[in-house]
């Protein structure tokens, strides 16, 4: 079957400019299957990866019902709210929020922590019809009462998963009981453990199901391998991995943020010039590593999976796993930052004895054996001291949907 242009999903012409001018000819998968149910005022529970188009799924239909049912004088209050686990995310959300909307009067802002909130307070005081925000940060201003969410028509809770593992639950709680009860909910999430699953149920109104890829599936391009090396050793394999000039974008994960400094110090010893991002990094240096990553200044970027996740960066050749997380689901997301776009990529792991019970736990998440380049288990296999482990209960689809529709009258 053709897929369907974005003419055919009812966008106003101000958003096909703008998607024509950033050559988005066709949509995406979650694009096709969402803006209709979205322009209808759906609840939705996306399952969806970063790199499936799912921000564009979102800010289109947001910003068409904005433009359209927005009167002035402007309201006051925001009418959209967008959270996001990280600033990264939440920066790159207003970007693309920025870009798509750049034929429309609908204002926004994006609101993280980490930063003085000054420039975040004046910006909500000038008012702004959507707000793209992290949850610690929101709620502190919401406190302070800079900002009020009994208006909102929209609200997006963006990578659940991450949030809830990264400890948002009860900020995430608090900020959606200042919801006024009768809006449209958007909830993506790429797993669904379930915390997550019950959170979903909890606040969506009969939402449409959207899926895209296969819950916890690798994206079937990426040729994933594994050597099996001491710890000790793995420094060495890595500049050994990296002296090879065809590995030109390369993401090195490691668990710990200890790990991704020492990994980049190593890697200057040895002349290969990488950054490292993780959360003990201020804004400005995630900022900047990132934009030298993106811009191929340099070849290799060191990251943990918090700091990484949801990041979009074209053209990453390889994802290497100094160290395998021990989330298996941690692994899908990690591998999932090559191969977009339609590219190829590749994904090695280096496993050391302690790691194979997560590589077993990857494995069988995965339903496959990754290609084994180098070296062999350990028969002397110690116990790991932390084993995480997520039930990815298969919910059947469900597509109802649901009538109400947000009053504009609260504006
Ligand atoms: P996301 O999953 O939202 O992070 O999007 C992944 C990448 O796909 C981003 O770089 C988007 O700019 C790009 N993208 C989103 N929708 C489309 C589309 N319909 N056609 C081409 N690229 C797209």
């Amino acid at each position: 079957m053709q897929s369907k242009n974005f003419e055919a999903l009812g966008l106003s012409e101000p958003l096909l400019r703008a998607l024509r001018e950033q050559q988005f000819e066709t949509p995406t998968p979650i694009q096709e299957q969402s803006i209709p149910s979205l322009l209808e005022k759906c609840d939705l529970l996306g399952i969806a990866q970063t790199g499936t188009g799912k921000t564009a799924a979102f800010s289109l239909p947001i910003l068409h019902e904005l433009a359209e049912d927005w009167e002035p004088p402007a309201p006051k209050f925001p009418l959209s709210i967008i959270l996001a686990p990280t600033r990264e995310l939440a920066i790159q959300i207003g970007e693309s929020i920025e870009s798509l909307g750049r034929h429309l009067p609908v204002r926004h802002t994006v609101i993280f922590g980490g930063v003085s909130q000054k420039r975040q307070v004046s910006a909500l005081q000038r008012g702004v019809d959507i707000v793209v925000a992290t949850p610690g940060r929101l709620l502190d201003l919401m406190n302070q009462g800079h900002i009020s969410l009994n208006h909102i028509w929209h609200f997006v809770l963006d990578e659940a998963d991450r949030m809830l593992d990264m400890g948002f639950i009860h900020d995430v709680k608090k900020i959606i009981a200042a919801l006024p009860k009768e809006r449209q909910t958007l909830f993506f999430s790429a797993t669904m453990p379930k915390t997550v699953s019950g959170l979903a149920s909890s606040i969506l109104h009969d939402p449409v199901r959207i899926e895209v890829t296969p819950q916890s599936t690798p994206v079937e391009r990426i040729a994933q391998s594994v050597y099996y090396v001491p710890a000790a050793d793995k420094n060495g394999l890595l500049t050994n991995i990296l002296g090879d000039k065809s590995i030109n974008k390369t993401i090195v994960f490691t668990r710990t943020k200890h790990r991704a400094n020492r990994v980049a110090q190593q890697l200057d010893k040895a002349g290969i010039t990488s950054a490292a991002i993780h959360g003990n990094k201020s804004q400005g240096a995630r900022q900047k590593a990132l934009k030298n990553f993106s811009s191929g200044e340099v070849r290799v970027l060191v990251a943990t999976d918090i700091a990484a996740r949801g990041i979009d960066i074209d053209n990453v050749s390889h994802v290497i796993n100094f160290e395998l997380p021990n989330i298996a689901e941690d692994y899908v997301h990690r591998i999932g930052r090559t191969a977009r776009a339609g590219a190829s990529g590749a994904a090695i792991s280096m496993c050391d004895p302690s790691e194979q019970a997560y590589l077993r736990d990857i494995e069988k998440l995965m339903q496959q054996q990754l290609d084994v380049l180098g070296g062999q288990p350990s028969q002397d296999e110690p116990k790991p001291t932390k084993r995480g482990s997520r039930a990815s209960p298969n919910r059947r689809a469900k597509s109802k949907r649901y009538q109400g529709k947000p009053k504009k009258s609260a504006a």
